[in-house]
């Protein structure tokens, strides 16, 4: 029994899960961080430190906490945490728990332990979306999700201080260390901002494709536009940077500060003009949008009226599954495009040789239990024990290559991961980089593959 290894993936690919044809596309939208700007992996140390900061002199924890340093290869995005049982958790899209992967503060829980708490490997939809079964996260649920990529050092810093209680004995909450460290990570924010603006290349990668790319699609006649929730200065020092002083030319419209996702939710908020001068909104009403200035809040509602752009036409990049592109999909109908920079990774991961090895092996040992257990006599059943030993420690060999704790960021033993499948239902196509576009032309179609089903693939082997 042989089979040949599966051919290398770009890691610069693009991916379809739905069918999009570029020729309709008038109009590009762009989140901002970590869709155009990109950060070095120090900006995670930086986050981490000052959140940890701020824990203990605002928030009072023990001091001793100072000394919990970062780990950047702890948790990878789109894990869940319990804010009841204080778990970090991966969930497929079914939501099962991946057993394995389930970390209390930095240990990790042992399967018997795991299925003891939870009774069933397969959580109720409630359980983990609210009552409501929404895609953006009731307060009422018991699980949350950290899904954007500044969340990976903050599930580091809750998972460390967790493990300080644990070990030292003292009595928490979880759900409350959670809201501490939330909001130490979020209110951090604008002092990460002056770090990176005083010393941006230090934190922000150099992208030299980038400018190509705005001009390819200027050149093909197409409309441009920003929405960030960043403030204005920091998005005009990165993209200064990024793109050189006159990045404005290329956009008919930039609008910071935005809010999102209210500002694809909430209707209601008026568009304001953005004063440089004094770094703050002007109070008098936005009749148009006009290239060249800066806009504050508002709602897509408006930012559609007021151009004219609709539906289908327009295409809008980000890196957030929910905030960016869920809202945008359904309500709006736009198309989206994620960009995910885990994929780099992931991709030449896949294409290690020692991993597709290991993966092949895997399918060929797994077909040959399948095919002995049914053999009683005692050579078949001494294999057979052997076979699925190698079979364990394979799959833990080919889950821990792309990180140790918690596997892959898109899929667990057998199924995508809860990640996957919120980025396949709102995204038409994904990619490791915005820049990853340039070499397709502004007609370009994207197609997707079908997918396998498990009775469609029943008979590789033989
Ligand atoms: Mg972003």
């Amino acid at each position: 029994m042989a089979k040949k290894l599966p051919s290398d993936v770009h890691p610069d690919a693009v991916f379809a899960c739905n069918e999009l044809d570029l020729s309709e596309v008038q109009v590009y939208g762009f989140d901002y961080d970590y869709t155009l700007a990109c950060y070095k992996p120090i900006l995670e140390d930086l986050l981490y430190n000052l959140a940890r900061e701020m824990l203990v002199k605002r928030f009072r924890y023990p001091e001793d906490i100072l000394q919990l340093e970062y780990e950047p290869n702890f948790a990878v995005r789109g894990l869940h945490y319990d804010v009841e049982k204080g778990l970090l958790v991966k969930l497929d899209s079914f939501l099962q728990l991946q057993l394995g992967s389930v970390y209390r503060g930095r240990t990790k829980v042992e399967a018997d332990e795991v299925l003891k708490l939870y009774h069933n490997r397969l959580l109720p939809i409630a359980y983990v979306e609210g009552p409501n079964n929404s895609y953006r996260h009731n307060t009422n649920s018991k699980m949350v999700q950290l899904a954007d990529l500044f969340s990976v050092p903050e599930m580091c810093l809750l998972c460390n201080v967790i493990e300080y209680f644990e070990r030292n004995r003292i009595d928490y909450n979880p759900e409350i260390v959670f809201h501490d460290t939330r909001t130490a990570m979020g209110s951090c924010h604008p002092i990460m901002h002056g770090k990176v603006m005083r010393n941006t290349e230090k934190y922000i990668e150099r992208n030299p494709k980038l400018v190509k790319f705005f001009e390819k699609l200027q050149q093909a006649g197409k409309n441009l536009f920003l929405v960030t929730n960043s403030p204005y200065s920091f998005v005009n020092c990165g993209m200064s940077f990024l793109v050189g002083a006159n990045w404005r030319d290329f956009f008919d419209v930039v609008i910071v500060q935005a809010r999102k996702p209210k500002f694809f939710t909430d209707e209601s908020r008026p568009i304001r003009l953005f004063d440089e001068r004094t770094q703050s909104h002007l109070w008098d009403r936005v009749f148009k949008l006009e290239k060249g200035k800066i806009y504050y809040e508002g709602s897509v509602r408006q930012l559609q009226e007021l151009k004219g752009w609709r539906g289908h036409s327009v295409l809008y990049f980000g890196d957030h599954p929910y905030s960016d592109l869920a809202d945008v999909t359904l309500k709006h109908s736009w198309r989206t495009g994620a960009i995910i920079s885990e994929l780099a990774h992931e991709i030449k991961t896949l294409n290690r040789k020692d991993f597709k090895m290991s993966a092949n092996w895997l399918q060929m040992l797994t077909q040959l239990i399948e095919d002995t257990q049914d053999d009683d006599s005692e050579a078949a059943q001494i294999c057979l024990k052997e076979w699925m030993e190698e079979r364990d420690q394979l799959r833990n060999k080919t889950k821990n290559v792309f990180n140790e704790q918690f596997g892959s960021v898109f899929r667990t033993y057998h199924n995508p991961t809860y990640f996957s499948r919120r980025l396949f239902r709102f995204a038409d196509i994904y990619t490791s980089d915005i820049t990853n576009l340039l070499k397709f032309s502004t007609t370009h179609t994207f197609y997707p593959r079908r997918g396998v089903m498990p009775h469609e693939y029943a008979s590789h082997f033989i």
